[in-house]
């Protein structure tokens, strides 16, 4: 982090942490900013992850004047889609490049290292009531960086050409950020927005900050007088979901036990020092799978929570309070049954165990009886899961097998390709002689 003179300006990091193309991309937002009279700021999230040394290409950028104006200029200017949410102050523009309107325009290059771009007028909130959604109006960007969450989230770099590079840091934002302090800007900030209190949260653990005293007593504060029950279900889920997707979630839920806030929000969830620990592993299962398969998608999220609901009725509750598909429900009872089962011997056994189950249900068996580096494991993943028999239903139909006989041979079949690497001829021989006695059953 350099250190801090005043006006600190952050252009030769900028040079430094990004490829050409992304500077090119800024200082032309900045450019076109002020040939319209405005002034644009990157902002937030972009600006401390630079300053900590770890640049993101996810940029907000805020304008003190019409940000919904810039961006249609952008979108002309560089070709690409725009999104506008008129009633929030923002629009996207998205590099999905269209296509040329003719061979003299040719499709812009030099900020294809981003996929999007969010913009949005400066403004201020005023929130209604307790946990509301705000209501937004037009402002400078000094109101507009006093109304986030949190000193390391409140810092912008201006984007003007004259300013290029400048620090806006009105909170003290660069200092918490040396200090690796989480504080919000105001002691009503958890009254006008409690989901604030995952966002502490997850930025503590992710980089291993302290929330500060008095911000911590106001998340006390909060919770013991119930805020967080003014949340929707959906936001809470949201926060939870994001605090799930974070590198190590076992963090943030291990802080969120001991905050005393996930029994209000999940008294279901069942967070133990094993439990933790099986979660862990859970996503370290999750992470190989996702390296191994990647076109495979998976539910991370329900999958990490899994190990944290002990029983039938927890794993029914959870779904219902926060209306997950029946499908996650489905995912979940069916864990807790396949746990009661011994890892078997056979590989036909494991498949016959395991291949009923979702992935996401068999990885976190897996990682309730293995580490990643398990290759019995890993096999099953690899390999096993996805062994079909090398002969198929149309041949013992052909030899007069008939109705549930059908999969019974089949299955007989992969069996025996799996336990002792039969060929099509012996899969065909063991799987008509054990279709024998079902050829009378109907299907
Ligand atoms: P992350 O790395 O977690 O995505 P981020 O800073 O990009 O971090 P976002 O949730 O995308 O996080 O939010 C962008 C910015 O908007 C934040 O940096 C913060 O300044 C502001 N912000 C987001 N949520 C809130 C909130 N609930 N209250 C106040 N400000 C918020």
């Amino acid at each position: 982090m350099p250190s801090q003179q005043k006006p600190l300006n952050l252009a030769k990091e900028l040079q430094q942490k990004f490829p050409a193309e992304v500077l090119s991309t800024l200082r032309e937002v900045g450019k076109v900013a002020s040939q319209m009279g405005v002034t644009a700021y990157a902002v937030g999230g972009f600006v401390r992850d630079l300053l900590l040394g770890t640049p993101t290409l996810d940029i907000d950028i805020v304008v003190e004047g019409n940000g919904i104006a810039l961006a249609q200029k952008l979108s002309q200017i560089w070709q690409v889609d725009l999104t506008v949410h008129e009633r929030f102050l923002t629009a996207t523009l998205h590099w999905r490049l269209k296509e040329p309107k003719s061979a003299s325009t040719p499709a812009p290059t030099h900020a294809c290292a981003l996929s999007r771009l969010d913009i949005a007028t400066a403004r201020k909130e005023r929130y209604p009531n307790p946990a509301a959604l705000p209501e937004v109006e037009p402002a400078s960007i000094f109101d507009d960086l006093w109304r986030r969450d949190f000193t390391i989230n409140a810092m912008a770099i201006c984007l003007d050409p004259k300013r290029f590079g400048e620090l806006v840091d009105p909170t003290g934002g660069f200092n918490d950020l040396r200090q690796g302090v989480i504080r919000v800007l105001h002691k009503r900030s958890f009254v006008d927005d409690p989901t604030r209190i995952f966002r502490a949260v997850r930025y503590e653990q992710r980089f291993d900050f302290e929330i500060e005293r008095k911000t911590l007593q106001l998340i006390r504060h909060a919770r013991n007088e119930s805020l967080l029950t003014k949340l929707s279900r959906d936001r809470i889920k949201h926060e939870l979901w994001r605090i799930l997707q974070e590198r190590d979630p076992t963090k943030p839920m291990r802080r969120l036990s001991e905050l005393r806030i996930l029994p209000v929000i999940a008294p279901e969830l069942c967070v133990t020092k094993k439990r933790l620990e099986w979660m862990r592993r859970t996503n370290e299962w999750l992470n190989w799978f996702a390296e191994k398969f990647p076109e495979k998608p998976l539910e991370r999220e329900w999958a990490l929570l899994l190990p944290l609901l002990p029983t039938v009725e927890a794993v029914n509750s959870f779904s219902q309070r926060y209306q997950l598909g029946e499908s996650e429900r489905e995912c979940g009872l069916a864990l807790l049954k396949a746990l009661k089962r011994r890892t078997p011997k056979r590989p036909s056994n494991w498949v016959r165990w395991l291949n009923p189950l979702p992935l996401e249900a068999a990885l976190v068996l897996a990682a309730k009886r293995s580490s990643p580096n398990d290759l019995l494991w890993q096999r099953y993943f690899l390999e096993w899961r996805w062994t079909r028999p090398d002969i198929t239903g149309e041949d013992l139909k052909a030899c007069g097998i008939a109705g549930r006989a059908i999969s019974v041979g089949l299955q007989a079949a992969l069996a025996v390709k799996l336990d002792e690497g039969a060929d099509a001829h012996k899969q065909l021989e063991v799987a008509l002689r054990r279709a024998q006695p079902y050829r009378t059953l109907r299907r």
